[in-house]
């Protein structure tokens, strides 16, 4: 077994919880009044863009809440897409572990819309934990497609045999491994640790 020298990690559903899911998106259609099915059909058509990047927040705001008058502020409804981030303080240890044991090239492989990737990585420091941010709003491109494994690994120069990629859904894993990468499906920070021990991986203390 080749010793692994970079970990791609996920964010939403790891180390911390998920920016803009549909759970987040329900309970803002229920805060702000807003009809589901018809924001859904909108998100739809709009979410892809806005997680790869091609479309603002603004815009994906306009196309999908702003279209008709609000009693509400485009502001208003960010303040409160922002303010569904929150962190998962046990599973961001682990990763501090493993930034601080010096080992490892860390970097993230996540999907994310452009402005509340930026918000969580720095309202969450997580330049403390990773040196590099793979994300689809700045690739262009989205997990669980092959192309952004191909290039992750393209942009570090390393075998996927000596990366090991963390995520919280099936689907992304098995893409990655696919590929060879290694990987952990995760579940809960113990397993987690667990995990990472079964890989090889060395923690901080
Ligand atoms: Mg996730």
């Amino acid at each position: 077994m080749s010793t692994i020298t970079t970990i791609f990690s996920d964010v939403g559903g790891v180390i911390l919880t998920n920016g803009w899911d549909r759970n987040a998106r329900r309970t803002g259609a229920e805060t702000f009044g807003l009809d589901w099915e018809e924001f859904q059909d909108r998100h739809d058509l709009a979410g892809q863009e806005f997680e790869i990047g091609t479309i603002t927040l603004d815009s994906y705001l306009a196309r999908t809440i702003f279209y008709r008058h609000r009693d509400f502020t485009p502001d208003q409804f960010k303040e409160f897409i922002f303010a569904q981030s929150q962190p998962f303080p046990e599973t961001l240890a682990i990763m501090g572990r493993l930034a601080r044991s010096g080992r490892y090239l860390m970097s993230t492989l996540n999907n994310e819309e452009l402005e509340l990737n930026n918000y969580r990585i720095e309202r969450f420091e997580l330049r403390k934990y990773f040196t590099m941010f793979l994300s689809s709003c700045f690739l262009h491109m989205r997990k669980p497609d092959e192309v952004i494994y191909r290039t992750a690994l393209a942009i570090v120069q390393r075998h996927p045999e000596e990366c090991l990629f963390i995520d919280d859904r099936r689907l992304n894993v098995e893409a990655a491994s696919s590929l060879g990468i290694r990987t952990i499906l995760h579940e809960s920070p113990e397993q987690l640790l667990n995990d990472l021990a079964a890989q090889g991986i060395e923690l901080a203390a």
